[in-house]
């Protein structure tokens, strides 16, 4: 068993690991738990940096005591973990695997300054059971932590066998949008997203979750799927455009510049309908259009980019703000940028994470951000975790964060009380 205690170690390197790894004689089965450490933070500001190291290094050192010498560990980033398993035995094994971290990292650590523990949220997947390469298998497994942070469960499998609460086929097929409408069962979570030079809230982001009777909030990757194709995608827009409206309208009241920010799927672009219905909601919730930003995915410009620029023409001349989401996971050229009337481009986490740890990808990132303002474009970086990373972004010119660090999405009661009441500005302060 090796371990690679290095917190300068990339994700790009993990990748080249598995890809290693499973062409080795004798590898037939992968199986990954990606552990988020959560909380150190605040062990920092009330321990003192060197005990947050501390229990980090505890936490590596017991992590390797579970693996047994053909598994291996790595540290990403500070508090990111990849715990790879050999040939898992069978697919319970990388669970157990998680529930024997999960333990671990509720020990507590005691330090001259008090006792300290962390919290931990995980993400399994197998390959080539669920993933078909490294890639997919480091996708599933962020998709599993993700939806384990939203559940506040320790841990959660991405792959249907197990049974999971993840993409399972039981789950969307349960999905149907008009009848989960009636039921009054969607709802969305806001994120904020940040002005890095001031610090000031500039809008949010809406976020659709399912209050599923039977599992919970659910995350809009298990159910998406389901509808992507179908005349249901036109029923959630209807719903997530109206319901992020109708915040916007009583938010951009109180912030300045506020603007809601609501994503789009490919087929939302060849409905007919389209211009209108968004002209329409402008009009019914009193907001000019620049207030409301269309997010839309590069792979979803790709789908049919003769239909996508003529549709983005017409919202262009409506006066809405278009951002391309997730940059830098399609498949863009320049031309994109020549061509596409956006407003904004918003650099994928996948290149953000690693701007701490890479100068390549900071390099890219700072010459993406140099490209998009050379074509008046804003740049939003998603996914920022750490103040640090957020200080080499503003280093780098960016213009708008978004990410845990600055908060994750929630409820709209929440965001307005978190959020648009600490930016609010009176009428009078603000003419
Ligand atoms: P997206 O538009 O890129 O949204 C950002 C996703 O990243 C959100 O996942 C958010 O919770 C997550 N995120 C934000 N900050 C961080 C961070 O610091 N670290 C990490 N690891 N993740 C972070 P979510 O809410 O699960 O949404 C996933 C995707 O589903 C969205 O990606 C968007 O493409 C799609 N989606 C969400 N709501 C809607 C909707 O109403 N309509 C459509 N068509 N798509 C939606
Ligand atoms: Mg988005
Ligand atoms: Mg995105």
């Amino acid at each position: 068993m090796s371990t690679v205690s290095t917190p300068q170690l990339r994700f790009s390197f993990l990748l080249r690991e598995i890809e290693n790894l499973s062409a080795v004689r004798g590898v037939r089965s992968l199986g990954m738990v990606l552990i988020r450490l959560a909380g150190l933070q605040a062990v920092n500001q009330s321990h003192g940096y060197s005990a947050g190291d501390q229990l980090l290094e505890d936490f590596g050192r017991r992590l390797r005591t579970i693996a047994r010498p053909q598994d291996k560990v790595y540290q990403i980033n500070g508090t990111t973990f990849a715990f790879l398993i050999h040939n898992p035995s069978h697919q319970g094994h990388a669970v157990l695997g998680a529930e024997r971290i999960a333990r671990e990292a509720r020990v507590a650590l005691e330090l001259p300054t008090g006792r300290m523990r962390l919290s931990a949220h995980m993400g399994v997947s197998l390959m080539p059971e669920s993933a078909a390469d490294a890639a997919s298998l480091l996708h599933q497994c962020e998709r599993a932590v993700a939806e384990s942070r939203e559940l506040d469960e320790p841990y959660t499998v991405y792959t249907r066998e197990l049974g999971t609460n993840l993409g399972s086929s039981s789950e969307q097929s349960a999905f149907d949008v008009d009848e989960v409408l009636q039921k009054n069962e969607l709802e969305l979570y806001y994120q904020p997203k940040v002005d890095l030079r001031s610090g000031r809230l500039s809008g949010a982001e809406a976020l659709v979750r399912w209050d599923s009777p039977t599992n919970g909030i659910v995350s809009p990757g298990v159910f998406m799927p389901a509808i992507e194709n179908s005349r249901g995608i036109h029923a959630l827009f209807a719903f997530t455009l109206n319901a992020a409206l109708r915040c916007a309208c009583e938010w951009a009241h109180k912030v300045p510049d506020f603007k809601m920010a609501v994503n789009m799927s490919p087929g939302n672009l060849e409905d007919p309908d389209l211009i209108e219905a968004i002209a329409d909601a402008l009009g019914v919730w009193g907001l000019a259009p620049e207030q409301l930003v269309l997010e839309i995915t590069e792979t979803a410009l790709m789908r049919d980019a003769r239909t996508s620029a003529l549709k983005l023409a017409e919202l262009k001349a409506l006066g809405v703000r278009l951002a391309i989401d997730d940059f830098g996971t399609g498949h863009a050229s320049l031309s994109y940028l020549r061509d596409l009337p956006a407003d904004e481009l918003k650099i994928d986490r996948s290149f953000v994470a690693p701007v701490l740890s890479s100068e390549r990808d900071r390099r890219i990132v700072g010459s993406v951000i140099q490209l998009a303002h050379a074509v008046n474009m804003e740049v939003v970086a998603e996914g920022i975790e750490d103040a640090e990373a957020m200080q080499v972004l503003l280093g780098m010119n960016c213009d708008v964060g978004q990410g845990f660090y600055f908060g994750a999405p929630i409820p709209a009661d929440q965001f307005h009380a978190e959020w648009v009441a600490r930016f609010a500005q009176s009428s009078k302060a603000r003419a």
